[in-house]
């Protein structure tokens, strides 16, 4: 390697990348050597016990060999087989000390890559990705195949904390973890919610059979998300707003219910058994204000200003169709009164106009004028302005759209328990939970 790093000093068009790729390439066969050793003494020191029930393992033989991917390349290693009486099944104690899923033989370090990639990007992109950056070549399949392995690890790691919550033990522990994070000052825990579609394959295949009984295949899908976070007064930043002190996210392709759950059991972990306030923000989809009403009941409920705005605006095109000038003219009084929280008369200006109105636009006017009717006590933007709350749910749709750029590609089909293990994944990192997956990743230096 130094007779390597000595020629590429000397030549002249050659230049720092040129060395680091020479000893990351001569470095891998040194690490590899050492990995290898390790891993061998390490499967020897595997107690010949049932990684799963802890039963003593009967037929014990020794040297069956395994290769494992790793990220300085394959390695060989040999361990023990033992039956176990209780699971009845053949068991290797070694795999599972040495942290290797039970059908696969990539590394764990090799399992958070595929999982970090592939929840980021399709497949074909994360194999040139690892290739270049961790210099180790591992098949597209290989690492879709672990990405959604470990995309349903972290599915059912997220049930049992979310299970954890609805014990009183989980939720007395959840308490002095907060505490233990800072003194609890009071706080109001605010909680948003959206939704966006997703292309999926579930009548692949059977679109032309479908099209013959004259049904179209549908393939676009909800997935729902939420977003929770503490917003404190006393602490402000430098810029007078209030700070955010925690937050959590769900996203989940299960449906309205599985939403509601998950994003209960987040919200606890946020404080929201200790909040003094819960308030919730999103657009005038139903289905929200139902789950609100049903998992939140008691909290304070805001639609977001910008939904309300266009349908104001809706009005607006209605009366004055060719006139934009005059359409901004009378929509801006009525958005200014919103936010002096006089929402009241702004309906009360639209009933007015409504009745005076004919065919057509009577019937477009009704229209918003309902949607603003069915939230009129939604509407409380003065008090958010000077409680530095949030007017909207834009917090929660900018993180719908970056969940979009991953999952709703051109040309991208997915399944759902495809989706939902990889979009698993892609919130456990938001949500700093990466280390429950993948213990190794933890910075020793900081703790
Ligand atoms: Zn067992």
């Amino acid at each position: 390697m130094a007779k390597r790093v000595e020629r590429s000093v000397c030549a002249a068009d050659e230049n720092l990348g040129h060395l680091e790729e020479e000893l990351l390439r001569g470095g891998q066969e040194v690490l590899c050597q050492m990995l290898e050793k390790a891993a061998q003494q390490k499967a020897d020191a595997a107690p010949p016990l049932c990684p799963v029930c802890q039963n003593k393992l009967s037929r014990l033989s020794k040297g069956h060999w395994t290769t494992i991917q790793t990220r300085f390349g394959s390695i060989h290693v040999q361990r023990a087989r033992g039956y176990c009486r209780r699971c009845r099944k053949w068991r290797f104690p070694a795999d599972t000390l040495l942290g290797l899923p039970e059908e696969g033989t990539q590394s764990p370090s090799v399992q958070e890559m595929a999982a970090l990639t592939v929840s980021k990007m399709p497949a074909a992109e994360a194999e040139q990705v690892v290739e270049r950056l961790a210099g180790v070549k591992i098949s597209a399949a290989t690492l879709g195949r672990a990405a959604r392995q470990q995309g349903q690890r972290a599915q059912e790691e997220r049930e049992q904390l979310d299970q954890k919550m609805s014990t009183p033990e989980g939720r007395t522990q959840q308490d002095k973890d907060l505490q233990l994070q800072l003194p609890l000052e009071p706080f109001t825990l605010v909680i948003e919610l959206d939704a966006w579609n997703i292309r999926e394959r579930d009548d692949w295949g059977q679109s032309a059979a479908l099209r013959a009984r004259g049904q179209e295949p549908s393939r676009w899908h909800w997935a729902y998300g939420g977003t929770c976070f503490r917003l404190n007064q006393r602490a402000q930043s430098a810029t007078g707003r209030p700070t955010i002190l925690s937050r959590g996210y769900v996203m989940t392709r299960g449906g309205v219910d599985a939403l509601k759950e998950q994003l209960w059991a987040e919200a606890m972990r946020h404080g929201l058994g200790r909040a003094n306030e819960v308030l919730i923000v999103a657009d005038g989809a139903v289905w929200i204000w139902n789950l609100a009403a049903d998992r939140f009941p008691g909290a304070r409920q805001r639609v977001d200003f910008y939904h309300v705005s266009q349908h104001l605006w809706a009005v607006a095109h209605t009366l004055h169709s060719d006139d934009e000038a005059a359409a901004r003219a009378w929509v801006q009084p009525l958005l200014a009164k919103l936010k002096a929280d006089e929402s009241c008369e702004v309906i009360t200006e639209l009933e007015e106009l409504q009745a005076r109105l004919e065919g057509v636009r009577a019937q477009a006017v009704e229209k918003e004028l309902s949607y603003l009717q069915s939230h009129r006590e939604r509407m409380d933007y003065g008090r958010a302005q000077q409680k530095g709350e949030p007017l909207g749910s834009g917090a929660m749709e900018s993180t719908c759209r970056q969940y979009q750029c991953r999952f709703k590609r051109t040309g991208q089909f997915w399944s759902q328990t495809g989706d939902e293990a990889l979009m698993c994944l892609e919130t456990f990192r938001r949500n700093g939970r990466w280390h429950l997956l993948f213990p190794h990743s933890i910075d020793p230096s900081k703790n």
